[in-house]
């Protein structure tokens, strides 16, 4: 998969569940699991970093990243 867009994912929060395997998946570590109010979500606080090898986006469970 391909992030054809844009150059790293976008973290959909509305969506994120805050499960944490995007942070496993990523081989550069660059997700951080963060609490916006009551919940809790995955950020990338350094997108340019990433390298668009589309690993979170397979890992993802419930399509929070595109
Ligand atoms: S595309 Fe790869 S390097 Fe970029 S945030 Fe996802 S897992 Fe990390
Ligand atoms: S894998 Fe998906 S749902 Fe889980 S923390 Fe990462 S973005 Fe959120």
């Amino acid at each position: 998969m391909s992030l054809a867009s844009q150059p790293f994912p976008e973290v959909k929060i509305e969506r994120c569940t805050g499960c944490g395997r995007c942070v496993a998946a990523c081989p550069e570590r660059l997700f951080t699991l963060e609490v916006t109010g009551y919940r809790k979500h995955a950020a990338l606080p350094a997108p340019e970093r990433c390298t668009q090898c589309g690993k979170c986006l397979v890992e993802c469970p419930f399509n929070a990243l595109s």
